[in-house]
């Protein structure tokens, strides 16, 4: 379980957050939805480790996650714009988060492991591609691969397929909902996009200028939207 706790973070004199408190129990599927600027990828980043907040807590279980180094705090994550590296195979991109861990796997096991995880994302066959060789949407399957390659137990989503036309979102949305039912990662997804948010999520937190608005299921904020700001965001389509 991922909890926050009163989250605070300003850049210069920007206050990007504002007092954000928020638990996420152990193999949630939980979306942070809002406008472009609204908090969610620094959020994102505080829990990943890669921003300190100003004030207020994270904890991982019990344990406060300042005291966790990033490498140890057993996350995955998939960008965006966190491209895959060009100048390698998504064979060899997937087993990269392995050669470089903390866990020594022999070159055997790494080869297997490569195997599973690319049959997971149903790339299975495509190990000695380049990433130029292959679409965008398996791209993304390839960084998915990546993340979970040196187990996670938490993966973090920043607008996965944001870069991707309607249909192959949809596609990758059913896709990775049963990747998450099949392994039951704790996994928090950011994103703009409302129907993706309501599609996937077990929940929904929806943030406005640095506070979240609302939470609850994609039944409850649709149901009942709490204010006109959630009604609005909740009816407008991209
Ligand atoms: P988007 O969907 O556009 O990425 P977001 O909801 O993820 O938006 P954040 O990226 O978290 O929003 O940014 C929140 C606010 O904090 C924005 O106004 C952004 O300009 C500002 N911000 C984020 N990172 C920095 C930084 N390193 N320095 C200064 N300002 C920043």
């Amino acid at each position: 379980k991922i909890t926050l706790d009163q989250v605070v973070k300003t850049f210069d004199t920007f206050r990007a957050v504002h007092g954000v408190s928020l638990e996420i129990e152990s193999g949630e599927l939980v979306a942070l939805l809002g406008p472009s600027g609204s908090g969610k990828t620094t959020i994102l980043r505080m829990v990943a480790g890669l921003e300190y907040a100003d004030a207020g807590s994270i904890h991982f279980g019990d344990e406060d996650a300042t005291n966790i180094p990033v490498r140890e705090r057993g996350v995955g994550f998939v960008f965006q714009h966190y491209a895959l590296f060009p100048h390698m195979t998504v064979g060899e991109n997937v087993a990269f988060g392995m050669k470089v861990s903390k866990v020594r796997r022999s070159k055997d096991e790494i080869a297997r492991r490569v195997e599973d995880l690319l049959r997971l994302v149903r790339l299975e066959g495509l190990g000695n591609r380049f990433p130029t060789q292959i679409s965008g949407g398996q791209r993304q399957r390839v960084a998915l691969a990546r993340a979970l390659a040196v187990d996670p137990k938490v993966l973090l989503l920043d607008e996965p397929f944001g870069a991707l036309d309607a249909n192959v979102r949809r596609d990758l949305r059913r896709w990775l909902r049963e990747i998450h039912d099949e392994l039951g990662i704790t996994t928090l997804f950011v994103t703009h996009d409302q129907e993706e948010a309501l599609d996937l999520a077990d929940r929904v937190v929806i943030l406005n200028e640095g506070r979240i608005v609302q939470q609850g299921t994609p039944e409850d904020v649709c149901r009942r939207p709490g204010s006109a700001f959630v009604m609005k965001f909740l009816g407008d389509t991209n």
